[in-house]
């Protein structure tokens, strides 16, 4: 089948029509989940949906679905990812897979051609978990019937509002979450920005996702001695801050000496009791790690557990180590990697296969339901700021690509 390529230009005016919803001052979106932005932001998703000849609905935990019936009412072939955003964020993070979504679809009913199954893109609520701590991949778990219900009142922002309320001022009522769950999927694709540079520095169009890395937070706790920072020699003290720092480069060079696909990162540091004039006493911080097999996740688990021990043997001070979140990685599922290979050769675009660092709805969803990942570059490969950008062009065709692979998935199949 030949289908009409994505127009770059509907893809430039989605971005920026999205794009306005929680836009700040520095080029970016503030689109916590249940926000005013964030509602806003849903509403454009279903109008445009709508405009586009799809039914659509809601579901109680936000997530919202647009579908075009098939021939047969068989299960449904999915595509989406999420609307909300980390703080400062750019406006191609996940929102792009939302609008991708909805411009293949425009595409394929422009063919008058219905699919022999149903297709539906979504606009999932919460993927971030950057109003909710935890939250992370609310909208996708919810569907799967995974939100615990500890969370609906366990899981609060900032302010110390829980999820139930802020979701309730929003509109969905997360007491009536157990009916998002749905049994008739029958795979998954999410087409998001690369968030690297690997396709950039390849000169790819595409990326065909192999795999999405496993993650583990460990939390490490540095204890020393408060002391008087003016009458204490420095021989004499126990600054558990000395030796925090010492620590994070520590995990810096074990991680960087492994090589490969091997990441680490510590970006949050907490210092007690934190006054310019005490020593140190207590230190905490958390090192968030990854990559693609659970051997190699392990591994690096040990080194850092290796590399903190040291330093605080060395220094006297005492360290507790302890794993507050571990999230396996995910091999994607192998004929939605070829389907999703042979759409780039029928749009004709160069490919690279590549692994995800970043974690995604995928991730959660492709245990579940065969699930393929499409990515398209990211200038420079910045993500989870304002300066990420991708080409209208480059939107577009990833946009074709996953035409061509509903088509297959959900027309010839
Ligand atoms: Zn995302």
């Amino acid at each position: 089948v030949e289908l009409d390529p994505v127009d770059p230009g509907r893809m430039a005016l989605l971005v920026e029509q999205l794009g306005r919803f929680g836009a700040n001052a520095h080029g970016g979106v503030d689109r916590p989940v249940y926000s005013p932005a964030w509602r806003d932001a849903q509403d454009f998703v279903a109008e445009t949906m709508a405009g586009v000849g799809l039914s659509v609905s809601r579901d109680q935990a936000g997530n919202v679905f647009g579908r075009l019936e098939g021939r047969s009412s068989d299960s449904v072939v999915l595509t989406g990812s999420h609307i909300d955003s980390v703080v400062d964020g750019g406006r191609y993070d996940g929102a792009l897979g939302v609008l991708s979504g909805v411009a293949a679809l425009e595409t394929l009913v422009a063919t008058g051609v219905a699919p022999s199954r149903p297709v539906e893109v979504v606009s999932l609520c919460e993927e971030e978990g950057s109003r909710f701590p935890g939250a992370s991949y609310f909208g996708s778990r919810a569907i799967l019937g995974l939100v615990g219900e500890e969370e609906l009142t366990g899981l609060r922002d900032a302010d110390g509002v829980t999820i139930e309320d802020a979701a309730r001022e929003a509109g969905p009522d997360l007491r009536r979450l157990g009916e998002c769950r749905r049994s008739d999927i029958s795979c998954f694709v999410e087409l998001h920005i690369e968030q690297g540079r690997r396709l950039q520095d390849a000169g790819a169009q595409i990326g065909v996702v192999q795999t999405i890395a496993g993650l583990k937070w460990l939390r490490v706790v540095v204890r020393g001695r408060t002391d008087h920072a003016g009458a204490t020699r420095m021989e004499h003290r126990s600054d558990a801050l000395q030796g925090a720092a010492e620590m994070v480069s520590a995990v810096d060079a074990a991680v960087r000496s492994r090589g490969g696909v091997s990441v680490a990162t510590v970006g949050q540091l907490r210092v007690l009791p934190g006054a310019p004039n005490i020593v140190p006493g207590q230190v905490e911080f958390v090192v968030d790690f990854r990559d693609t097999t659970q051997q190699s996740v392990d591994a690096l688990e040990a080194d850092i557990r290796a590399a903190c021990s040291s330093v605080a043997e060395g220094r006297g001070l005492e360290a507790e180590l302890e794993v507050l979140r571990a999230t396996p990685p995910l091999e994607l599922d192998q004929r939605m990697r070829q389907t999703i290979s042979a759409a780039t050769a029928a749009v004709g675009v160069t490919t690279l296969d590549v692994d995800s660092g970043a974690g995604h709805d995928s991730q959660t969803i492709g245990r579940h339901v065969p699930t393929g990942m499409i990515f398209v570059p990211s200038r420079d490969g910045r993500s989870h700021s304002p300066a990420e950008y991708t080409s209208p062009q480059e939107c577009a065709v990833g946009a074709s690509v996953l035409a061509m692979t509903l088509w297959q998935l959900a027309w010839e199949d």
